[in-house]
């Protein structure tokens, strides 16, 4: 086996019935992208012995290196460590380390010690032991020849803890993988396929180890070059070119989240904002929050969403929306002003919308005010509801980022 290659085997019985959707291996392959090893396949199997073993032996066939997600909690429905112990031929054996990481993980918890929860520290003779700092499995690494077979937790946080710490430096060392690079582009505004359009040319005379990929997410379009064994700055003037070609929809040049731009935008300006949301219901509220340290510039927002608390919550004026309805630009810019003076912020981003098929066509106004220039917009929501309140909510956000950046 000449070039590197990792398969990903994720156990589980809840996999298989879509109980638990199988998001291991999502996260795994995008810690193993930038450092170049190539994945070959992801597969999922239930807690079955000889579905375990059938998926090792056919992995093994094409790739060096198998991450095994799953199956190494206490109850007897997690069967992975006595498959592998089986496959490799080996016995258990008492690791002290990990027996007493396991009586401190319980005694500081006040939890009493089960036997089951002592038999974790029982493991493969032969395997080397990734300690598991978050929780009380350990990972696994057995070597055959020149194959490695890493066997993880199912839990999220304690398998990405191993793949951070243990298994990344692991392979950066023993693998020889080629040199990636990326460069991402976010954009807002234009479809994926009149994108594509502005960029054939560009495409056409990208070098063969570059390549352009298209990750379109509802009103976002995230452009990502992705280059092999080739030096930065070659990398570079490509991207320099795409920027350019694509300078009136750029969000920001690097792979961020608008909510995370707007955040960096308000932090450099000392400016603060706030947000009168109807129709999405608090998903741009929440998208603002995610980013840590929002309080310094969020002030707050509300929803109201019926027409009785935009006038008597929000105070918006009950002869606007009479005369120009509840959906209209004048009802979205008095949101956004009214909210501007509520929250006593600089800017504020309102949104006032039908999401669902009915016989006002879908349409959507957002404004946009910082107390003396307002701006409303109007969208058509075209999915349905579920799809469009994020269609709208980076709608919004996109809107507003526009807003702060001409009226600073
Ligand atoms: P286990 O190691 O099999 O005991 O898994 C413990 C828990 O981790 C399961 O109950 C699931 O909630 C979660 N889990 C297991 N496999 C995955 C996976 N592939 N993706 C996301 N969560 C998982
Ligand atoms: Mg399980």
């Amino acid at each position: 086996m000449k070039q590197t290659f990792c398969s990903i085997i994720t156990i589980g019985d809840e996999l298989l019935i879509g109980q638990t959707i199988d998001t291991n291996s999502a996260w795994i392959a995008q810690q193993l992208n930038p450092i170049g090893i190539p994945v070959k396949r992801r597969i999922a199997v239930g807690d079955q012995k000889n579905d375990i073993i059938q998926a090792i032996e056919s992995e093994r066939k094409d790739s060096n290196i198998i991450i095994i997600t799953g199956g190494l909690g206490p109850t007897s429905d997690d069967i992975t460590k006595p498959v592998l112990c089986e496959y490799f031929n080996t016995t258990l054996v008492e690791n002290q380390e990990v027996l007493n990481h396991i009586s401190t993980y319980f005694a500081k918890r006040n939890r009493p010690m089960l036997d089951s929860n002592l038999r974790q520290a029982m493991l493969p003779a032969n395997c080397e032991i990734l300690f598991n700092a978050v929780g009380t499995a350990p990972g696994m690494l057995f070597k055959d020849q020149e194959q490695v077979f890493i066997s993880l937790p199912g839990v999220p946080f304690e398998m990405q803890y191993i793949i951070t710490t243990h298994i990344i430096p692991y392979l950066v060392t023993h693998f020889k993988t080629p040199n990636f690079l990326h460069k991402t582009l976010v954009t807002s505004g234009e479809g994926e396929s009149f994108i594509a359009e502005r960029l054939k040319a560009f495409e056409k005379n990208l070098p063969e180890n570059i390549k352009l990929a298209y990750l379109p997410k509802l009103n976002i379009v995230k452009l990502r070059l992705t280059a092999v064994d080739i030096e930065d700055h070659v990398l570079e003037t490509h991207f320099e070119t795409l920027k350019t070609l694509l300078q009136h929809i750029t969000v920001t040049d690097k792979d961020m989240e608008l909510e995370q731009v707007i955040g960096q935008l308000l932090n450099k300006m000392g400016k603060t904002m706030s947000i009168a949301e109807s129709c999405t219901g608090g998903s741009i509220a929440s998208r603002i929050t995610s980013v840590k340290g929002a309080s310094t510039y969020f002030k707050g927002g509300m929803v109201p969403y019926t027409i009785e608390s935009k006038e008597n919550v929000l105070q918006v004026d009950s002869a606007i929306i009479e005369t120009h309805g509840v959906v209209s630009e004048q009802t979205v810019i008095s949101m956004a002003s009214k909210c501007v003076e509520k929250f006593n912020a600089d800017y504020a981003v309102s949104v006032s919308g039908y999401l669902e098929k009915n016989d006002h066509d879908n349409v959507v106004w957002i404004g946009l005010s910082n107390g003396t220039h307002h701006i409303a917009k109007k969208m058509i929501a075209p999915y349905d509801r579920e799809k469009n309140t994020i269609l709208v909510t980076n709608a919004a956000l996109n809107l507003l980022r526009i807003f702060i950046i001409g009226h600073p």
